[in-house]
């Protein structure tokens, strides 16, 4: 076999057209197999027709590169929950952009590492302009607000929490109960004291309860209060403004968690539901979820790039003083990471391909439909809302079924390949939770996903044996 061409230089892109094309007709291939928004059949089945392609996984003589890109990338969009489909609808798993993932071609076949300058000339600009833009969305007021690149917001809140550290010492975090378990998880890894919890008996931070928490351990370690604009479980909105102002009145910190609700700045019509975000020591932002890029697009935004003077770190090859003195820019502290994906790209890309309305559309169609969801729900006098959407959560259940029912109900969706709902506790019950991203989604697509569901409990009555 030849020595396979490569992605780059002028001779790459020649290489990658017929290459391409292979892949897109397997996406095109295997989505007409799949024929919905996840295979049928379960792991018993998708595991095995997996593997079978797979297998063996090194041949001694390799069968080249338009076969393997087209049965692996076939078998594995035949076996994809394709959050394309609007009927794939459980998580914060956003079906990116065409354009977005044509982005990240580029990203691919240049390579760009985001640690030195001498392998990201131009890229290490782009990242800088597009997290300071992003930054000043989020800080409009403060002078020179910034931000980084991260995997998400599992990585932001880590960040959120050593910066604190970094300023503060051994930083006591108060969360709520509604918070995302990665803070939790970020107070473990950094030695921190496992965080105070506070009640959210409605979905959202009690104030009362966040206040007493406040005065009885002020005074005790520096206090860091964490946020959420958007639970993962429900999409509600902490009180940010009333938070703040506790948080000021005590002398603690404030993160925000926004890795899902951030996005909504970017639409005239929604931004008011996260009032507040700009008086945040540091906030978590997600643009493969509300974003609509393909993963991972996350950052980190602080309202003075000072406060990231702590992540600055020194290795003589990739940012010695001298080469740093003569003018090349120092990208090792702009991340813990080393090598680095130019994440930024895409992002770019998509804000300045869509503009302010474009994004806004994208963001209103996506509310408005969950809006219609809960509409649809409520019209239905077999189904219970759980409450009307903040950002696109809605939570609803069978009237007078059991948590048992539900979770059955759901599990035979996916292994009929019918839909992927979520579940989530609240209010002492299992509730199906529709996360929907998709601003394609119509209203006959959201009858279908209730009919399904209404149809699927009258079959279980009726004492059919389903899993
Ligand atoms: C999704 C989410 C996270 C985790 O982000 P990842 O991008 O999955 O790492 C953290 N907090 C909230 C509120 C989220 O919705």
């Amino acid at each position: 076999m030849p020595t396979p061409p490569l992605a780059g230089s002028t001779t790459g892109p020649t290489a990658l057209r017929p290459l391409l094309d292979t892949v897109l007709t397997a996406l095109t291939e295997g989505a007409r197999r799949r024929d919905g928004p996840l295979p049928a059949g379960g792991p018993d089945t998708v595991t095995p027709h997996m593997r079978t392609t797979l297998t063996p996984l090194i041949p001694d003589q390799g069968t080249g590169a338009h076969h393997a890109l087209a049965t692996i990338v076939q078998a594995l969009t035949e076996g994809a929950a394709d959050p394309a489909d609007p009927l794939c609808a459980a998580h914060l798993h956003t079906p990116p952009l065409a354009l977005a993932a044509a982005a990240d071609l580029a990203a691919s076949a240049l390579n760009p590492s985001m640690d030195s300058w001498d392998q990201a000339p131009a890229a290490s600009t782009l990242e800088a302009d597009t997290t300071a833009g992003l930054a000043a969305e989020i800080y409009p007021h403060h002078p020179a607000p910034d931000a980084v690149i991260t995997t998400g917001g599992t990585e932001a809140n880590q960040l959120a929490l050593l910066l604190a550290r970094e300023r503060h010492g051994p930083v006591q975090t108060v969360t709520g109960t509604n918070a995302h378990h990665s803070t939790a998880r970020a107070a473990w890894l950094l030695g921190l004291p496992e965080p105070l919890t506070v009640p959210a008996p409605t979905g959202t931070i009690d104030l009362t309860a966040l206040h007493d928490t406040l005065t009885r351990n002020q005074g005790k370690a520096p206090l860091l209060v964490t946020a959420t604009a958007g639970t993962t479980d429900t999409g509600q909105i902490d009180p940010l403004t009333d938070i703040a102002d506790l948080c000021a009145q005590h002398g603690a910190e404030l993160h925000i968690d926004a890795a899902y609700g951030g996005p909504l700045l970017f639409s005239p019509t929604h931004r008011h539901l996260v009032n507040g975000l700009d008086r945040a020591d540091s906030v978590t932002f997600d643009l493969h979820k509300l974003g609509w890029q393909p993963a991972s697009a996350g950052i980190l935004a602080v309202p003075d790039r000072r406060h990231l003077h702590a992540l600055h770190h020194h290795a003589p090859y990739l940012n010695a003083d001298d080469d740093t003195e003569a003018g090349l820019p120092d990208l090792l502290g702009r991340s813990l990471r080393t090598t680095r994906r130019p994440d930024a790209l895409k992002i770019a890309i998509t804000l300045q391909a869509l503009g302010r309305t474009g994004l806004a559309d994208l963001i209103d169609r996506t509310c408005a439909a969950a809006h219609h969801l809960a509409d649809l729900i409520t019209r239905t006098p077999t189904l219970d809302l759980y409450d009307r959407p903040t950002i696109s959560t809605v939570l609803f259940r069978p009237t007078a079924a059991d948590d048992h029912t539900v979770a059955t109900i759901r599990r035979t969706l996916l292994t009929r390949g019918h839909a992927v709902l979520g579940r989530t506790h609240a209010h002492g019950r299992l509730w199906f939770k529709a996360t929907l991203l998709n601003p394609h989604t119509t209203p006959e697509d959201l009858r279908r996903l209730l009919d399904l569901v209404t149809h699927l409990t009258t079959e279980l009555k009726e004492g059919s044996t389903l899993r």
